[in-house]
């Protein structure tokens, strides 16, 4: 049974592909999420393109999202993975190309650290396809040591993601 928070929270998730139509399976994902139960859209930062870190394949394309929910984090997880699964994300080899990933980057306030998730997101600061994106959502989010650490990453800005 799920457990509903008492108060939204504030939640921000990345979302990236190389598989297939890459561009198109963020977007999906980002109308996926806003129509999970309990949670709503606020915004989309636009979409971005950039070479594989730690992982292998075509460009991916990324994006951040802003939702806010009453689901608990894990709960949040387990929609997330529904929605992975739903788009065909399989898992041959670790960082295999995928067709979909979607990463919990800040629950709120929130320190977790069990053993399914860990939040914020241990990498999210080692990655421009996330702080670019997410400092367009809220540039308090990202600070200058941030995007200087990332500064040598490849990414381009696509487009913004449609309404
Ligand atoms: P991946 O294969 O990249 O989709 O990794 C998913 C695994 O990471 C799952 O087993 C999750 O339980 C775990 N995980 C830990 N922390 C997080 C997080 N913040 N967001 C998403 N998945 C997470």
């Amino acid at each position: 049974m799920r457990t509903l928070q008492r108060e939204e929270v504030s939640v921000y998730v990345g979302l990236g592909a190389n598989l297939g139509d890459a561009r198109q399976a963020v977007q999906k994902a980002s109308g996926d999420l806003a129509a999970m139960a309990d949670t709503r859209l606020i915004a989309c930062s636009s979409l971005y393109q950039t070479a594989p870190v730690g992982a292998q394949g075509p460009d991916f394309v990324n994006a951040v999202v802003h939702l806010r929910t009453r689901l608990n984090a894990i709960d949040l997880l387990h929609a997330c993975q529904g929605i992975e699964n739903d788009a065909g994300r399989q898992r041959p080899y670790p960082n295999a190309p995928r067709t979909l990933d979607i990463d919990i980057l800040l629950f709120g306030e929130a320190t977790i650290k069990s053993e399914k998730l860990t939040v914020p997101h241990p990498r999210m600061r080692e990655r421009a396809f996330v702080l670019l994106p997410l400092q367009e959502l809220d540039a308090q989010l990202v600070s200058p040591n941030d995007l200087q650490f990332v500064r040598s990453q490849a990414i381009q800005k696509i487009n913004s993601m449609p309404d």
